[in-house]
């Protein structure tokens, strides 16, 4: 694309910058609805799935609008996610409430709502829900997560599935407190739920979990209990850096559909992202390229508080100029905030620019906006939904004024 400018559908990215202004994120339509379709249709061999959005990927009320209307539900993790799930149009019937630390005051507002299905991480959670349920004359749609003590060989800090890991319920524990779950008044258990970790590059964990389900759910059955429902959790990673070579849906369907198929229950799934990470770039601004002792910095005006998965996790971001001139550079690439984790490239190859050259960081749609801060009293990162050839800001930049609003002085301080 020499000379050309980087467009995300038909709208060149330079036009965005110039209505407002970087850093902004900036998604496309075309491909979250093409990435809801792929995922939906690779499940097609598994029979009929239910699908939710787990919606902390990315839970810009736009973006789930798009994915309601393909038909996906929500999987929320707080009472804050689960009021952007109903605001953006998602039946209350197809939410799952997830999550490790439901409070008493979220079980009671997802039972007022009416939600589809509550995912149990402790049997004194069930307990509590079942007997809130009970006076109300409910019975609360569950199933209990289990923890498949599987190691999905995915980064540390998004693991979920060891034994030592804070989520669901110890496998070998797991028939004895269904038992205890399953009789309470007010608790209507449907079966089990899993969810090992977050970009997995390879279906053999997912695969070894789904395969110790399928014994829990036989063992849970010779004791007479009822499983009409099994959630298989997300974690289908996303190609960031070159070599990235993740599974595609229509592999993981057909893996699905081999390990569950005498399973006879009803799937769900909880896609997070695949669906929506490379739907997004975060658009930046070069403000000084600064000589350094081996390489120079590309200090850019998006930094770890707008996208915070490098520093975090070491996550790899491809970055590209928008207006490339074909020549290439080393450098590092950092933002302005002053931690030294505020650096998202070392010794990287990329395209030549200088201050003021627009560029992106690709592959930032899933765990971008939704992390951000203000870190640095920053501004909080705006964000553009694209579609064909229009645009429309779908989050404002809040600015520190904003924010300094909303602090005060006591009045013993004050002069
Ligand atoms: C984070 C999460 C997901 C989504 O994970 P992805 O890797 O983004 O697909 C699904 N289910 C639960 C319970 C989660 O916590």
């Amino acid at each position: 694309m020499l000379h050309g400018s980087l467009h995300c559908e038909q709208v060149d990215l330079a036009a965005i910058a110039e209505a407002v202004g970087t850093p902004v994120y900036v998604y496309s339509t075309a491909t979250l609805r093409r990435h809801a379709q792929v995922f939906r249709d690779g499940l097609k061999a598994a029979g009929r799935v239910h699908l939710a959005f787990a919606i902390k990927a990315n839970p810009n009320l736009a973006v789930l609008r798009v994915l309601a209307q393909e038909g996906y539900g929500a999987d929320v993790v707080s009472g804050g996610e689960m009021r952007r799930a109903l605001a953006a149009g998602i039946p209350a019937a197809d939410i799952v409430f997830s999550g490790v630390g439901k409070t008493r005051a979220e079980l009671c507002a997802a039972l007022d709502a009416g939600i589809g299905q509550f995912n149990l991480e402790l049997e004194e959670e069930g307990e509590v829900l079942a007997a809130m349920a009970h006076a109300r004359g409910q019975r609360a749609p569950a199933t209990l997560r289990v923890n498949p003590d599987v190691d999905a060989g995915t980064h540390a800090k998004i693991s979920t599935g060891r034994k030592e890991n804070k989520f669901g319920v110890d496998i070998d524990r797991a028939v004895e407190m269904y038992g205890r779950l399953a009789e309470l008044d007010g608790m209507s258990l449907r079966g089990i739920a899993i969810h090992i970790g977050s970009q997995l590059l390879d279906l053999a964990p997912l695969e070894a979990a789904y395969v110790r389900i399928g014994a829990l759910i036989a063992e849970l059955r010779k004791f007479g209990h009822f499983i009409s429902r099994v959630d298989l959790g997300g974690g289908l990673g996303v190609p960031y850096k070159p070599g990235d070579v993740p599974p595609s849906p229509a592999e993981y369907g057909a893996m699905v559909a081999r390990v569950t198929r005498d399973w006879d229950v009803e799937l769900m799934f909880e896609p997070g992202r695949v669906l929506v990470a490379n739907a997004g770039v975060l658009l930046t601004k070069v403000i000084w390229v600064k000589p350094g002792s081996i390489n120079p910095y590309v200090i850019v005006d998006a930094a770890m508080n707008d996208l915070a998965r490098p520093a975090m996790y070491d996550a790899w971001h491809d970055f590209a100029a928008v207006h490339p001139s074909g020549a290439r550079m080393t450098a590092n690439i950092a933002g302005p905030v002053c931690e030294t984790g505020d650096t998202f490239a070392m010794g990287r190859d990329i395209d030549l620019v200088s201050s003021d050259d627009l560029a992106v960081f690709r592959s930032a749609g899933a765990y971008g906006a939704t992390m951000a801060s203000t870190y640095n009293s920053r501004a909080l990162v705006p964000e553009v939904l694209v579609d064909g050839d229009r645009f429309a800001i779908v989050a404002d930049r809040i600015h520190p004024e904003t924010i300094l609003a909303a602090e005060r002085v006591p009045e013993w301080l004050e002069a």
